[in-house]
């Protein structure tokens, strides 16, 4: 259990992120015990309720949205009494005023300057106004005690984000900013990190000597539902590639830290983008291929294309569907391809990385089997939580045939109801703990690795824009990003 007495402020508090995602995440953390004896909920908004208005509204999204829904009327009660409502104007004159007078009357209800962390889910134009007023009224000053959670897009690309820095970097110290990036919460990626570095057989295998290439696959099933105006102006490859995949990345790729600590971790991470290898502007249709998608099935049912989905411009050129092709110019990785591909309107949800190691280097089996297949490592993610190793053996019988089977964990069979990654992310941040948040170095790195393809995107010299129906796995293009190295997509075709 976090034990210090804290101040929550949800900037946004009425907004779909803290609907869907913020409160079930704290609710959670509550009835599971993880939030400290003494805390607060202020949540912010324009919208008119009453305090019992709030909390009802409340209370009907964790009956939809909650993991658990099964609470008691005790337990809600309990967690009821914790929240506030402020009616609050980013751009108001008072707004600040009134915020700092509740935090207040909490610290001398708690006989203490109690810890504040304070979660931006508001548009990003926002971040400047509440930066500087958070910092004018002196409500954020003390290093130690308070916390600022930013929520993504962080930036466009890398000079907004390099301003963005900047602008929080003169309010807060970079050690009171928590970039959040949802995936590194997730129990399946966190995993990544203890599979590689807790056990002894992995490790001496992870490297270009014995891995042939590694695949990292974020499928979306769903479109742009209604937030095709938002999506219209960023796209898969600043929405997804950018932030998530890039993370992804640096968890299957980064060398081992010395100790489990936060800056360790983060340097190592750092390392891994800046060792990957920057794309020619010349050289993007060979390493990139954009689609997006048009009209298809989605099970069983019909569903429109992009352009014609609502707030989308129906000459729209944002791409839904991104593939490339990644190198890492360190020792580890030199010559190893590090496949990516994410997209919208997909044949499945699946989010997963595969591992595919080289083929045996001796001639044993060569002759008399077909059936001989490389190891694979697949770590799914999401919807799907495991972990497989695929490994030939003899199949049972007379005569020497091979026959891949698996090994597989299964996280819903030991957890059945493990915790959201809002709630990870949310208890560490309660604790201050920031190593599964992007440190400013690793953002501006990210948005530098994809620099020269959103520049080259944007200009359209050498990329065509391919379509896919919706419900595929997208163009064929895709597919030919790595036939022309003899290789595959191997979670799906
Ligand atoms: P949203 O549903 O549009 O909510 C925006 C929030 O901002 C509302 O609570 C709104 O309050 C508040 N707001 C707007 N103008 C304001 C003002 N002048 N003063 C005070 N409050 C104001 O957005 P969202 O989907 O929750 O997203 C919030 C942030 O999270 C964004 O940065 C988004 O990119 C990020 N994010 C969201 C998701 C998601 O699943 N939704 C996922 C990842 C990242 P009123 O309406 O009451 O004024």
């Amino acid at each position: 259990r976090t034990t210090a007495p804290t101040s929550i402020v949800v900037f946004g508090g009425t907004g779909d992120l803290a609907k869907r995602k913020l409160f079930p995440a704290f609710f959670n953390l509550f009835i599971d015990e993880w939030m400290p004896v003494r805390f607060q909920i202020i949540a912010l908004g324009r919208k008119q309720y009453s305090q019992e208005g709030f909390r009802a509204y409340v209370l009907e999204n964790l009956k939809e949205f909650s993991r658990n829904n099964k609470f008691t009327e005790e337990q809600w009660l309990s967690f009821s009494e914790k929240i506030t409502f402020l009616n609050f104007d980013i751009t108001g004159e008072n707004s600040f005023q009134n915020l700092n007078d509740k935090l207040t009357a909490f610290d001398v209800e708690c006989n203490s300057r109690v810890n504040r962390l304070f979660y931006l889910s508001v548009a990003p134009n926002f971040i400047d106004s509440v930066s500087t007023s958070l910092k004018k009224a002196g409500m954020a000053d003390e290093v130690e005690k308070d916390r600022i959670i930013i929520e993504k897009p962080f930036g466009y690309d890398k000079a907004s984000a390099v301003a963005l820095n900047e602008l929080l970097n003169q309010n807060f110290k970079e050690e009171q900013i928590y970039r959040i990036d949802h995936y590194l919460g997730k129990e399946t990626v966190q995993n990544i990190l203890a599979f590689r570095f807790a056990n002894t057989v992995f490790e001496p295998l992870w490297s270009n000597r014995h891995i042939e290439s590694v695949q990292i696959t974020v499928a979306e099933q769903v479109g742009v539902e209604d937030r095709g105006g938002y999506y219209d102006h960023s796209g898969a490859l600043r929405d997804m590639i950018q932030n998530h995949l890039l993370q992804i990345l640096c968890m299957v790729a980064m060398d081992a830290p010395v100790e489990f600590e936060s800056s360790l971790i983060r340097d190592k991470k750092a390392e891994i983008l800046k060792a990957v290898r920057r794309i020619k502007p010349e050289d993007i249709n060979h390493y990139t291929v954009r689609a997006q998608y048009t009209d298809g099935e989605i099970k069983g049912n019909p569903k429109q294309g992009y352009k014609q989905e609502p707030g989308v411009d129906p000459n729209s050129s944002t791409e839904t569907f991104v593939a490339m092709k990644f190198y890492i110019d360190n020792p580890r990785w030199q010559g190893v391809p590090f496949y990516m591909r994410t997209g919208k309107s997909m044949a499945q949800k699946k989010s997963c990385v595969i591992v595919n190691f080289k083929e045996v280097p001796n001639k044993t089996f060569a002759n008399g089997t077909d059936s001989l297949r490389p190891n694979q490592l697949t770590i799914n993610i999401q919807p799907e939580m495991d972990i497989r190793l695929s490994f030939m053996t003899k199949k049972p019988g007379l005569d020497m045939t091979l026959n891949p089977v698996e090994m597989v964990f299964d996280y819903f069979e030991c957890a059945p109801d493990s915790p959201e990654a809002y709630e990870t992310l949310l208890i560490d941040a309660l604790d201050g703990d920031s190593t599964l948040f992007m440190r400013s170095d690793q953002v501006e790195e990210a948005w530098d690795i994809i620099a020269t393809i959103q520049e080259e995107w944007k200009n359209g010299t050498y990329s065509p824009i391919y379509t896919y129906a919706a419900g595929s796995w997208g163009p064929e293009a895709a597919n030919e990003l790595l036939s022309r190295q003899g290789h595959r997509w191997l979670s799906a075709t």
